[in-house]
């Protein structure tokens, strides 16, 4: 596909999620595809937006930063997501550039946004991020840490939606997506935000109510 136009991808991309979707019995447009645009300029961005995409997904503070205001300024009505770690000191800019923020994973964290979101007036969707994998190099709360973050992070107002997770790169990711659909279930919060360019039809057939998908859109990042 990657001789694809933006709009032929897109297309391919929203095919593939209507298709898992059947597949598992769940209403079409019961998941939101995130386009992440980490590491592709405003050049590369552009013809999804005239293909008609809105929800965009970015890893870094400062990158948005840079590239979206003018995209925006173009466009009205586009939602930006961040899907990468964020740390304290940019909870305050993260709270003002992103329409959610998918990688809450620690108290401090959760204190940070919670002033930030005090300060600005903004309230951003929260998920909080598992480290389903249990990696020590990877972001996420353990499993088992959860409930005392849920917990903390209702307790500070945070609009917690839902979960997220990037399950190990060697493991077969649908026991990962079951498990935080189940955490999920338990805890009572509708959002789950699971599946990448590799694995997002699984990802939608166990529940995914956000996919992340970046290389299936916009080729390989340098
Ligand atoms: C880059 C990134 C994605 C998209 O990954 P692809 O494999 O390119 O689809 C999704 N989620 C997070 C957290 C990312 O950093």
């Amino acid at each position: 596909m990657m001789g694809a136009s933006a709009a032929e991808r897109l297309d391919a991309v929203k095919a593939e999620i209507a298709r898992a979707a059947r597949l598992a019995g769940r209403p079409p447009g019961d998941t939101v595809l995130v386009a992440v645009t980490k590491t592709h300029g405003a050049e590369a961005i552009r013809p999804l937006i005239e293909a008609g995409q809105r929800v965009f997904g970015e890893n870094r503070v400062q990158e948005a930063r840079a590239k979206w205001p003018a995209l925006r300024e173009d466009c009205p009505g586009i939602a930006l997501h961040l899907v990468g770690g964020l740390q304290s000191n940019k909870a305050a800019d993260a709270v003002t550039l992103f329409d959610a923020i998918h990688s809450v994973d620690r108290p401090s964290l959760v204190d940070a946004l919670a002033a930030a979101m005090a300060r600005t007036g903004r309230r951003p969707d929260c998920f909080l991020q598992v480290n389903v994998g249990e990696e020590p190099q990877k972001g996420g709360c353990a499993v088992a840490e959860l409930p005392v973050l849920l917990e903390r992070a209702l307790g500070a107002g945070l609009p917690v939606t839902g979960l997220m997770c990037i399950p190990p790169a060697e493991r077969e990711p649908a026991p990962c997506f079951a498990l935080l659909a189940k955490l999920a279930r338990r805890h009572g919060l509708p959002g789950l935000s699971m599946g990448m360019s590799a694995d997002y039809p699984t990802a939608v057939t166990i529940g995914a109510t956000h996919v992340r998908v970046g290389t299936a859109l916009l080729g390989g990042r340098a």
